[in-house]
Order: C-alpha cells, then sequence, then structure tokens
C-alpha cells in the first residue's frame, strides 16, 4: 500500500473507531427526533419548538450549575444517540466548552445563544469565553434560542416543519407578551431601590434590560474566586444604598451571601434580608416538574415576583 493509502486507511479506521465506534450522529429517517440538550433551560425551549414530534433528554438536571458540571459517560451515551444536540454556548457549560468543539463532526451539535449579535453581549471574562452567557434574563435576547431551535428540526426533518414554525411563532408571540408583562411589573419598584443582588453574576442582562442596577459575589462563573475587595465593595453597597434584600439562587450555594450580611449589619447597622428558600432565585437551571420555576417563562414569572416583593417594602 502507498503511503498515501495508508494515510486514507488510517483516517478510515480512526473515523469510525471513534469511541463507540460510530463515526457521526445516527441518521434520522421518521420521527420522532431525538434531542439531547445540556441545561433544563435550554431544554425547555426545545420542548415548546419540538412538541410532541421531539424527545428531549437533558443532561444537567433541575438545580444543577452548568459552570461547575463534569458529563460522565453516560452523558457520552444520551450524546451519541441523539439526532441533535443543543447547548447553551458561550462557555456556559465551561467544563464541556472543549466536548462540544471537539466532537463537531461527532453530534449535530447548536449552541442556542450562538447567534446573537455580539454587539448585543455583554463583555465578560468567563471559563475561557469572552462574553456572559447568560443570555435568558432577556427575554427579547432570548427569542434568538427559540428560532435556532427551529431552524435545526426544520433541517433535520423538514416533513415536521409547519409544525415547528407553528409552534415557534406561537412561543416567540409569548415571550413578546411575557417580556411587556415583567416589566410593567419591575416598573413598579423605586428607582432607587433597584439594585439586584445574588450570589453569582448571572443577572448582568436582566439588569440591563429592564433597568436594574445588578452585583453578584461572585463573577459571572461561580468557579471564580470570592476576593476581599469584591466582598468589602458589597458590604460598602448594601450598608450605604440602605438595600432592603439580597437574592440566593437555586443551583449556587448561600454562605457566601451570609457571611457578608453579617458584616453589613454590624458594621453599618443596617439589616438586609436573605431571601431564599421556597423564594430563591432561579438563575442557572429550572426548578423541580411542579414547582412555580419548572418552564421558562415560570421561572422568569417567579424571579420577577419575588424581586419585586422584596425590593418594594
Ligand atoms: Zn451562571
Amino acid at each position: 500500500m502507498s503511503v498515501r493509502g495508508l494515510g486514507v486507511a488510517l483516517v478510515a479506521v480512526l473515523g469510525l473507531a471513534g469511541c463507540n465506534g460510530q463515526a457521526g450522529p445516527p441518521k434520522f429517517d421518521t420521527g420522532p427526533v431525538r434531542a439531547t440538550c445540556t441545561t433544563t433551560i435550554v431544554a425547555d425551549t426545545v420542548k415548546r419548538v419540538g412538541g410532541e414530534r421531539v424527545q428531549v433528554e437533558t443532561i444537567m438536571g433541575p438545580g444543577v450549575d452548568p459552570h461547575k458540571y463534569i458529563s460522565g459517560s453516560g452523558d457520552r451515551k444520551k450524546l451519541d444517540n441523539a439526532h441533535l444536540v443543543f447547548f447553551n454556548g458561550l462557555h456556559l457549560e465551561g467544563k464541556m466548552a472543549d466536548l462540544f468543539e471537539k466532537n463537531h463532526d461527532r453530534w449535530r451539535s447548536h449552541a442556542v445563544a450562538g447567534t446573537i449579535d455580539h454587539a448585543k453581549l455583554r463583555k465578560a471574562d468567563v471559563d475561557g469565553g469572552e462574553h456572559d452567557p447568560h443570555v435568558w434574563f432577556d427575554v427579547q435576547l432570548w427569542k434568538s434560542a427559540v428560532e435556532v431551535v427551529r431552524d435545526a428540526l426544520v433541517g433535520l426533518d423538514p416533513t415536521g416543519a409547519d409544525v415547528y414554525r407553528a409552534n415557534a411563532t406561537a412561543y416567540l408571540k409569548e415571550l413578546d407578551d411575557l417580556d411587556k408583562e415583567i416589566r410593567a411589573k419591575l416598573d413598579t419598584v423605586p428607582k432607587e431601590k433597584r439594585v439586584l443582588v445574588t450570589s453569582h453574576d448571572a443577572f448582568g442582562y436582566f439588569g440591563r434590560a429592564y433597568g436594574y442596577d445588578v452585583i453578584g459575589l461572585q463573577g459571572v462563573s461561580t468557579a471564580s474566586e470570592v476576593g476581599t475587595a469584591q466582598r468589602q465593595g458589597l458590604m460598602k453597597t448594601l450598608g450605604e444604598r440602605k438595600i432592603p434584600a439580597v437574592f440566593t439562587e437555586t443551583s449556587v450555594p448561600d454562605d457566601g451571601l451570609k457571611a457578608v450580611l453579617d458584616d453589613v449589619n454590624s458594621k453599618y447597622k443596617h439589616e438586609v434580608r436573605l431571601i431564599g428558600g421556597d423564594d430563591a432565585l432561579y438563575s442557572d437551571a429550572l426548578g423541580e416538574p411542579n414547582s412555580p420555576g419548572a418552564t421558562y417563562p415560570g421561572m422568569i414569572r417567579h424571579n420577577v415576583n419575588v424581586i419585586v416583593s422584596a425590593l418594594s417594602r
């Protein structure tokens, strides 16, 4: 065999070998479409657009922090088995970003946040990425995720194109209404009290879209360390601006915030309420199936109701 021939043979063998003897994504003939999604927020979007034509698998369940998630072999199976793979992108899935890059040809993978004009993204240094990945907190921005899902489904399964397009159009309209509804609620909080303090910096797009100052104790990723300067800066803001409440998140431990509140209380003689328990905000993951945060619109409404009620006191 010539050197060139040997090379071709090697490429063929390596290409076929993979991990499970699979060279590329499974062939799709007729439905249902098997879609594997990283986060519950992405999965909810795929369910809304795909309806009954799509079976959705989710890698990270309710309350799971995507920044620190390390995938296991069970996840590989779900990904290999899927006709379509959807992830958030923008390095939200910090430890999985590499996996998606390296397996570009192995899976039909789509970053749902991947088509947003970079000019509309917030700059941030996050787990190897350059932009803040929490785009779902601006409802208008999240609409582009719906379009990515719609186009991927139509591309794979043209027989269902009318269904996917109709579902997406109805959902986009619902999101427009949701955006108006929450904006009206958030506008009722007095301007000087529009400050949202949370464990990690997930709400930057929310603040920008709806006119709130946003401060996260941790950076944009939960994998970053909390420095003394950050802690002191937050204490000062809480104490001097007399901010009535700070918010815990369902997917992040709240001990860091608790420690800051004790210090604010002793140094500034100002008591800040820690909003948690059933009122904890959903940040990077939806809630359990029967909770108020079980769906994306439910999560957004829950957060807004909690924020408005705590800051209006
Ligand atoms: Zn986050």
